[in-house]
Parts: C-alpha cells; structure tokens; sequence
C-alpha cells in the first residue's frame, strides 16, 4: 500500500506535465473548477500564498508602499484610452454586458490590470508636487482570458499585487522601478529558494502600455523558463491620456512619470516546477505552511509516545510552523510518504526507544539524511537546520541553472540547443524585433531578457550575422 502511493505520482521523467498536475492535486494545492481555466486554491496552497503575501507585504510597506483596492470593474471608455494598452489587452478581456436582465449602455471590463482605473484617479488625486510621489499597491484578482491554462502558471483569473505609483521625474519613476524589480529578485532567491535573472523585456515582449519593461526570468527544471515577476516603467503614456498633471515647483504643469509592477499565484507554481522531485513537492521553509512535522511512531506504547509527542510540539511551537499527525488509522510509513509529497521540510520521528533515549529523530526533506538529535538541542537543531536546507535548495536550484545554460554563436547552434538540451541560451543580438521573431517561429524558444549584467560572446548577432549590440538570454517558455 506504501509503495502505491508513492507510484502515484507520475515521474518527471516520464511526463513533467502530468507530475506537475499529479503534485498539485495530489498535494491538495489546487483543483479544477467549473469555470474554464480558473482553479480552486485549496488550504495548503493558499496558505503558501498567504505566506508569500505576509512576506512581499513588509517589503512593500518598508520600501514605503502603502495598500489600497480599487473595482474589479473597469467601463470600456477608460480601459480604451492608452491605444497600446488595450490593444495588448483587448483579446485577454472579459466582459459584462448586463446588469440583471438589462444590457449595459456601456460594456464593463472584469479588470485585466488596473492601470487604468488606477490613473483614473490618480488624476484626481494629483495636484501638486507636493502629492508626488504615490506609492500605492493592491492585492486582489484579475482575469484574463487565456487561450491555454495550467494551474498557477497561467490561469484565467488569478490572484496577484499590482503596484502602481506616479513620481515627479522620469529619473525618480526609472529608480522605482528598478527598486521593485530588485525588491522581486530579492523576495524569490532569499524567500523561495529560486534563482532568477534580472534583465529587461524586448519591444516585442514588454507590457501593453510600457515605456519599458524589466523581468526577473527564472528556469524550470524541465528547462524552460518562467517569467517570475515584472516591474515596467510607464513612462508618460498613461499620464498624458489621463490627463494626470502637477504644478511643480517651478510654476509649470508637468505629467506625471509612473511604474506600475506585479507578482502572481504564479510563484507557487514556479516553487513546484524548480524544487520538486518524483516524490513530489519540495518547499522552502521560509514559505512552507509546516515547516516541521512530527510523526510519533507508537509501537507498543502509544499512550507515553503520543504525551512525548504532544510535548514537542508544545516545544516548537511558538518557534516554529509544526504539526503533530497523531491520526490512528494511518501506518508511519503512510503518514511519511505523505509529508513528503506535501514538501515538508522537516520530518520528526519520536518513538519508544527514543523517548528512553532522550532523543528525536530527524529527517530533512531536501536530501532525506537522517539524524538523531537530542531532546534538548532539538529547537536550536531544527532552527539552524532549515536555515540550510532553505540554502541548499537555492543552491541546488542555482546549479541546475549554471548546467542548463549554454552559449550559441550561431543560429545553428542555438536550433539544436533548444531542440535537444531546453533551458537557457546565452547569444548575442542585433536588437531587431525580426531577428528575435525568427527565432521563435523557427525554434519555439523567444528572448526572456536582455539581462543586466552583460558579456561578450562574439561581434556578431546570432541570427543575421550584422553587428551584436546585446547579449541576450533565449529559452522555451512557459
Ligand atoms: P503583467 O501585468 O503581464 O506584467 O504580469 C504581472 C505578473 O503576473 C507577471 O509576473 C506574470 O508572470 C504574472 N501573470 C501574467 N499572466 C498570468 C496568468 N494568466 N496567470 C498567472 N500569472 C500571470
Ligand atoms: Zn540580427
């Protein structure tokens, strides 16, 4: 019966997909719901979220941020205002056309991103340089109609934080957004164990609207990249259509310069898709809604087990997330199979023999070693144990990275790359959208990013041969 549970979950090796599918069903993340393309989140994958949230939120307030909600209603004539934006966003839009029995004289949108509701206001609300800048964010749902879904990574309405502000000058509204792009990379590697590039999106990829776009780009561990987080910088062209303008300091009525930024419940499924393994999920601990699981192991003695038990949790529980799985009708061996599939970091066994031994047992999730400790060491064990394992899973997501990205000099190069390898592909770039276009209607693969910190592979651009201007980063993408 144990070994069928295990074999339940598809390997990765044999299909990604289904294993990506069989984890979060399996583990009780998420479900299908009736409505195409959106999902259920169920209890432990909306308490990752919640840790997510709680976690990004402080950054948020300490780098000055403040929250607020906005409709989830947005009417046609604002959403239309910015040309490129509803051009982008046009086919993703879902719409209310009645209210009860009654057609609308307008349409509504069911917000796709709330820009420009946001600046709708913020037109308002600006009147000075003294109201610069603004710092808004909102935590809520947004819905775009997919054309092709898959739980967390892309579904038609999904949950998120979009954070919008409006500065005195291009230079301010330039360093915002790197401060939140940089806030992101910080929050995922330190957070989520995840190792992500920092770079900016091409014309081609950048959001519907932005002046430019900047991205942390991080790999899967089937080798094709995921977009984590995207910070854009507006530049005037909400301003100037929404007509958001402030008399600054020197008597003049200027527009004012805005970001806007967000991350999604896509997170979690890069947390599947970069740590877990084919026994399942695999959570860092900073995120894991249990961080410590004790399983007692009763034996003949199940009434001094479970007190020991139950003593332990008293004991970690004001230090760490811990819980006791004291369920009767379930084997150890079950109960661990279990756990382990849930992604929990650290498994605790206590049973007879070491409750006379003053002992615990316990086993990490990331390597599954396993080691006795000491009834008194446990809590400073534990603490410093999953501060490790928190590094190691960075640190083995950062090697799998460094193994998968290879550098093309020609086009050659890059097509069997992508072809027989994935993951990512370090080449050089002319800078033309078409050359960019090429790659992906022959390869599949599209430009992620052309990251920040740079090198010089060649002179020339991998696809046209003309001089390069930027290395750039190539990968299938989800
Ligand atoms: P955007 O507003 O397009 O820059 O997206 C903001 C963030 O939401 C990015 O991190 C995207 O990766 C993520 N995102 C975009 N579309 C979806 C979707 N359909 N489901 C989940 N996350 C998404
Ligand atoms: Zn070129």
């Amino acid at each position: 019966m144990e070994e069928k549970f295990v074999k339940e979950i598809t390997p990765r090796s044999e299909d990604f997909a289904q294993w990506y599918v069989d984890v979060i069903l399996k583990g009780e993340l998420a479900d299908y719901s009736p409505v195409r393309g959106c999902m259920v989140i169920r209890p432990y994958g909306y308490a990752i979220w919640e840790n997510i949230q709680k976690l990004l939120d402080k950054r948020f307030k300490d780098t000055g941020h403040k929250n607020a909600y906005f409709p989830v209603f947005i009417p046609e004539s604002l959403l239309k205002k910015e040309a490129e934006h509803v051009e982008g966003f046009a086919p993703e839009v879902a719409w209310v056309t009645h209210g009860g029995q009654e057609e609308l004289a307008e349409r509504i949108a069911v917000r796709p991103t709330s820009e420009t509701i946001i600046c709708s206001m913020y037109a308002k609300w600006i009147k000075s340089y003294r109201d610069l800048p603004v710092l808004i964010n909102q935590w809520c749902n947004v819905v775009r109609w997919e054309k092709s879904t898959k739980p967390f990574l892309r579904t038609a309405e999904f949950l998120w934080q979009e954070g919008h502000t409006a500065h005195r000058t291009e230079e301010d509204a330039e360093e915002e957004t790197l401060r939140m792009l940089e806030v992101y990379r910080d929050f995922v590697e330190s957070e989520l164990s995840i190792p992500v590039i920092k770079g900016r999106k091409s014309e081609n990829e950048k959001f519907a609207g932005a002046l430019r776009t900047y991205t942390i780009e991080a790999l899967m561990s089937d080798g094709r990249a995921l977009q984590a987080g995207t910070s854009h910088n507006l530049g005037q062209h909400f301003s100037k259509v929404f007509d958001i303008q402030f008399l600054d300091q020197d008597g003049q009525l200027k527009y004012v310069w805005q970001t806007s930024w967000g991350v999604s419940t896509r997170l979690i499924g890069a947390i599947i898709m970069t740590h877990g393994d084919d026994r399942g999920l695999k959570l860092p601990p900073k995120i894991a809604p249990i961080q410590v699981i004790i399983v007692p192991i009763f034996g003949q003695k199940k009434d001094l087990v479970l007190n020991k038990a139950k003593e332990i949790y008293e004991l970690l529980k004001n230090e760490f997330r811990v819980e006791l799985d004291d369920r009767d009708e379930y084997t150890p061996g079950w109960k661990f199979n279990e756990w382990e599939m849930k992604g929990v970091p650290i498994r605790l066994e206590i049973g007879p023999k070491d409750i006379e031994n003053k002992q615990v047992v316990v086993v990490r999730r990331d390597t599954f070693e396993k080691n006795i400790v000491a009834e008194e060491n446990a809590v400073e064990y534990i603490k410093n144990l999953l501060n490790d394992i928190q590094k190691n899973m960075f640190e083995q997501a950062q090697k799998f990275r460094e193994e998968n990205t290879r550098v093309a000099l020609n086009f050659e190069e890059l097509k069997n790359i992508i072809e027989n390898y994935r993951g990512f592909v370090k080449a050089m770039w002319c800078g033309n959208g078409d050359c960019e276009k090429h790659i992906k209607e022959q390869t599949g693969a599209t430009l992620r990013c052309i990251p920040f910190e740079q090198e010089k592979l060649s002179d020339k651009c991998v696809v046209c041969g003309k001089e390069a201007q930027k290395m750039v980063y190539f990968a299938k993408s989800y």
